[in-house]
């Protein structure tokens, strides 16, 4: 299956939410198909394209029962996407901080908090509650399921070889690893910079945080041009989320 790109980048890209972003608007095109302990879960137009995209490509290789794989398994990755953003607007709602609504997007989850926490320890609790979900599911699979979680799986998961299960609980286990690397937009980035937060000022410790994720998207994007264009396509994306929150930060601070 070369004409897809790769699940690993796919992965990647569901990994990056944005829990803090539009707190006054919510994501416009978008659906609301749920509504679960008072959140509103809503579905970007462009989920459903995503969806008839990826019918289609695997329809091309391998048929219907494979387009059917390629959806379940596409759908069941974003149950995970969405249980963990559910991990944060918990986290969140113990602050009394509420989030009107979660939307999916193809390149992740947006979960929109009416407020962001202010004291650094309430945002460490609510960046690593969403990675700690995925950790749960990853356990419960592995244990409960007798799922086999490898990384030799990896080269296989785009095909029907390695059970829906077992994959599952592969992508919970990267959705961790990449959540958790300390470079904005990542939740690792907000971890990183609650922890600098409780030893320097607020927006030092955004701006060291930023600086990271930036250093690492010109990295990925120096190893891109070696080869692959997604990983350029994934540092544009890390870089210009790094700027976004840097710039909100400063805005923050200018507020107060
Ligand atoms: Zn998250």
């Amino acid at each position: 299956m070369t004409n897809l790109y790769p699940l690993s980048a796919r992965v990647f890209l569901a990994a990056v939410d944005r829990w803090r972003q539009n707190p006054k608007q919510r994501v416009r095109w978008s659906l609301k198909v749920a509504s679960i302990a008072g959140i509103d879960v809503r579905i970007h137009l462009t989920f459903l394209l995503f969806l008839a995209w990826i019918w289609l490509s695997y329809y091309r290789v391998a048929g219907l029962a494979g387009a059917v794989h390629g959806v379940l398994f596409i759908l069941a990755l974003f149950v995970c996407v969405l249980l963990h953003e559910f991990g944060h607007a918990f986290a969140a709602r113990g602050f009394g901080i509420t989030t009107p609504d979660i939307t999916l997007l193809p390149i992740g989850g947006v979960a929109r908090l009416s407020r962001i926490p202010d004291k650094p320890w309430q945002e460490f609790a609510v960046a690593i509650a969403g990675p700690l979900v995925n950790v749960v599911i990853a356990a419960a699979l592995i244990f409960a399921v007798h799922a086999s979680a490898t990384l030799e799986q990896l080269e296989y998961l785009e095909t029907p070889r390695v059970e829906l299960l077992s994959k599952l609980a592969t992508v919970n286990i990267m959705l961790v690893l990449f959540n958790l690397i300390p470079a904005f937009p990542m939740d690792g980035g907000r971890i990183l910079r609650a922890l600098l937060a409780m030893t320097m000022p607020y927006a030092r410790a955004t701006q060291i945080a930023a600086w990271i994720g930036q250093g690492l998207a010109i990295v990925l994007g120096l190893l891109g041009l070696f080869g692959s264009p997604m990983l350029i396509f994934i540092a544009f994306f890390i870089f210009a989320g790094a700027q976004q929150e840097a710039a909100i930060a400063k805005h923050r601070e200018s507020q107060r």
